[in-house]
Formats: C-alpha cells, sequence, structure tokens
C-alpha cells in the first residue's frame, strides 16, 4: 500500500491542470441552476448531490481560496475553503456519482462544462488515493493485464477461435479465418472488455459486416481490449500509457485505421483526446464501427435492406458518440436504409437522455446507480414501447441490471 501523500499535494495537482477554459468554468458560475434539470440522475433522485453545479463546487472553493483576490482575504464572503484532508474526502460521493455525459454543459446558458470539473476533481482524488476500489483496481488491471476484466491473451485467443467458428456457421463457409497480428492490414479491430465477456454477438455482427464488405482487417493478440478505465478514474498517467499501447500496437501493424467497436468512451478518448496525451498525431484515422458502415454503405460495399426490417424502431443516442463527438446522423442514415420504420425518440441527439452507465458507473453497482436504469428505461417507455437500438452495450447492460 503506498503511503499518504501530503494535502498540499493536491493543491500542486490542481495547479498543474488550471488551463484557460478550466479556470473560466470556474470563475463563471452564476447558480442560476438551469442545470439541475438537465441531469438524469438528479432527475432519478433529487439529492443535491446530484447537481452538476453543486458537484463543481467542490473544486470552485479551493480555487477561489488560492486563485482569487476575495478568496485569499475574505474566503468567507465568497465561500472559499482551505483545501484539506477532510474537505477532499467530502468530494468523492458526489463527483464519482456523475457519467460525465455533458448534457448539463449544453443546458448551462453560459456553457460551463461540469464534467471537465468532474474529470479534475477526480485526478486529483485518483492521485490522492480516493478513487473508488473498483475503478482502482479495473484502471490497474487494464495497466497490468491489458484489460480492465483481466481477460488474458490465452482468453482472448480462446474466444476468438470460437467466434470464428461461429462466424464459419453463420456465413456457411469453413475456410473463413479471423486474421491476427497481420501487419499492413487497412483495419486494426480492437474491441472492448464488455464485448468479450458480456457481448460477444457485437463481435460477431461487426466480423460479419467486415466479410460482406470485404475489407482487409485484422485483430491484436497483444492489443485485444480497447476500454481506458484511466479516463472514468481520473488517473492521467494510467489514461495516457493505455492509449500509448494502442497507438503502439496501431504503429506495429502498420494498419491505416483503428476500428473501435463498442466503447463510446475508448472511441473519444482514441480519437480526440489521445493525440493531446501524447502530444502527437496520431499515425492512423480511428474510427467507430458505425462510422465505417455507414461509409461501406454509401459506397455500396454494404447492401441494406429495409424489409428484412418491418418492425417499428427507435434509437437511443449514446452520448459520447453523439453529444461528445457529434456523430448523430450517420446511425440515423444507416436505420433508414435498414429498417422499415425508423422512429425519433425524443429528446434525441446532443439532447439525449444518458443511459446512466457511462464514466466508470456501468460496473459500480451500488443501489443508487441501479436505481439510474429503471430512469433511463421510463424514458425509452414513453416512446411508445418500441425497440430501442443502442450501438453500445453499456446502455443495454444499465437497462438491464435496473431490472
Ligand atoms: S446552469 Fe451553468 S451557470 Fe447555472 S448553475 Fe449550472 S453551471 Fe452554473
Ligand atoms: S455530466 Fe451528466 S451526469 Fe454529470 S452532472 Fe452533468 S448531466 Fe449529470
Amino acid at each position: 500500500m503506498t503511503a499518504p501523500r501530503p494535502i498540499t499535494d493536491a493543491l500542486k495537482i490542481l495547479d498543474s491542470m488550471l488551463t484557460l477554459p478550466l479556470a473560466t468554468y470556474l470563475e463563471t458560475c452564476t447558480h442560476c441552476g438551469v442545470c439541475a434539470d438537465s441531469c438524469h440522475l438528479y432527475q432519478a433522485d433529487a439529492n443535491p448531490i446530484h447537481i452538476p453545479s453543486y458537484k463543481a463546487d467542490f473544486l470552485r472553493r479551493v480555487y477561489k481560496r488560492y486563485h482569487t483576490f476575495a478568496g485569499r482575504y475574505l474566503p468567507w464572503l465568497v465561500d472559499a475553503r482551505d483545501f484539506t484532508e477532510r474537505e477532499l474526502e467530502s468530494w468523492k460521493d458526489s463527483v464519482y456519482q456523475c457519467t460525465m455525459c455533458r448534457r448539463c454543459s449544453i443546458a448551462c446558458p453560459i456553457g460551463i462544462d461540469n464534467a471537465l470539473i468532474v474529470r479534475t476533481s477526480r485526478t486529483i482524488l485518483s492521485a490522492m488515493g480516493k478513487a473508488p476500489a473498483l475503478l482502482e483496481e479495473h484502471t490497474r488491471n487494464a495497466c497490468e493485464v491489458g484489460s480492465p476484466l483481466r481477460v488474458t491473451r490465452e482468453a482472448f485467443l480462446e474466444r476468438i477461435a470460437w467466434l470464428e467458428e461461429e462466424l464459419q456457421d453463420a456465413l456457411d463457409d469453413d475456410q473463413i479465418k479471423i486474421p491476427l497480428d497481420k501487419v499492413g492490414a487497412d483495419f486494426l479491430y480492437i474491441a472492448a472488455s464488455l464485448e468479450l465477456m458480456k457481448f460477444p454477438q457485437t463481435i460477431l455482427s461487426t466480423l460479419k459486416l467486415f466479410h460482406a464488405a470485404g475489407i482487409d482487417y485484422t485483430l491484436s493478440s497483444v492489443r485485444y481490449d480497447v476500454t481506458n478505465y484511466g479516463v472514468f478514474n481520473g488517473d492521467d498517467a494510467a489514461t495516457k500509457a493505455i492509449a500509448e499501447k494502442d497507438v503502439a500496437e496501431g504503429e506495429r501493424l502498420r494498419v491505416k485505421t483503428v476500428v473501435v467497436s463498442e466503447c463510446g468512451h475508448a472511441y473519444r478518448a482514441l480519437r480526440w483526446e489521445a493525440p493531446n496525451w501524447l502530444q502527437r498525431d496520431l499515425p492512423f484515422a480511428v474510427k467507430d464501427v458505425v462510422e465505417l458502415v455507414h461509409e461501406w454503405s454509401a459506397q455500396e460495399k454494404l447492401k441494406l435492406n429495409p424489409e428484412h426490417n418491418p418492425d417499428a424502431i427507435t434509437y437511443h443516442d449514446p452520448c459520447n458518440m453523439s453529444r461528445n463527438s457529434g456523430m448523430m446522423e450517420e446511425p440515423r442514415t444507416l436505420l433508414r436504409r435498414a429498417a422499415a420504420d425508423f422512429r425519433e425518440m425524443t429528446p434525441n441527439r446532443e439532447h439525449n437522455w444518458c443511459c446512466g452507465g457511462g464514466a466508470g458507473c456501468c460496473p459500480c453497482r451500488s443501489t443508487m446507480r441501479r436505481a439510474w436504469g429503471p430512469a433511463s428505461r421510463r424514458r425509452n417507455k414513453s416512446n411508445g414501447r418500441r425497440p430501442a437500438l443502442s450501438p453500445r452495450p453499456a446502455p443495454i447492460a444499465r437497462c438491464n441490471w435496473a431490472r
């Protein structure tokens, strides 16, 4: 067990993370309260710890104490607080009960990104040894074993052998092989823990699409789990180390594109955030499976027939894919091509409700987190009980666990 760090270290971490946007968000909240109603957690449980600005105020109070004139000399006047061990301890429940979905950022009239403040607070908590034990364990597993759920290389290879048989059966061709570690392939496909352990059918479906489109792809026996728990935990060193492994494998195999499936945060992390963490451009493109299927459908490499799907369906926008990555029209175009009766859920696109499964909340099955699932499901049911499609297993798991 590592020795506890002095609270002065927490202050140094805050100082090192103070960018202009963060300082602006910490300076400008008017406490109007508009963000409260936008948060799915507060909707499910009207406890003040779920109000977005309340979560941000922990860091805000400490920031004011050390970085503003009024906070230094008249702390009582501006609700500034000394950074103490007790103060830091009081952050935990509220800060780790947030899915970092950023719905509140869209609602805020002045655009304060509370999720960025929450992420910064998590970084400080994690560095001070105060992150939830399960997130710590998953992050350690990702760094040491290469998989948060401890999927070993042997377990992965067994899974692939089984999937290969399933693929041969599905495509009625016993010569089909799943390529592994193929240097120079166009696409490297990396799945996620949840798929490998709980939803292997999504991997199978993706492989079927690859074969139908006739692309040159490979999987890796070195990097087979793209999940980056450092993002959730707030552990910046782990976040960077995990991303570096994915990048190194893409480089080793000299692929043109890394395809990230299932995991919304992994896609966002590798595509949008890894270049910042690693301080360089990636030598390959990063794409989501949905994005690629959309391209292949437009190029008629994949032919979709809505007559195969006559029932009414609706679609749940995953936060990291829609609000946080801007991929909103591609899945809709695909669904209109593939289904005869696609109907929108309300609200949708960047205003979608979070499923409650992101930012590490999915594996932490506390009583509270179980309560968030029914809220998601109720909203879905309000759309006429139509089957709701989601390209992410986390929302499916959230709703299943909440039954
Ligand atoms: S909506 Fe924006 S300004 Fe209003 S309380 Fe929330 S974060 Fe602060
Ligand atoms: S980021 Fe999402 S879960 Fe977190 S406070 Fe904002 S709306 Fe709530």
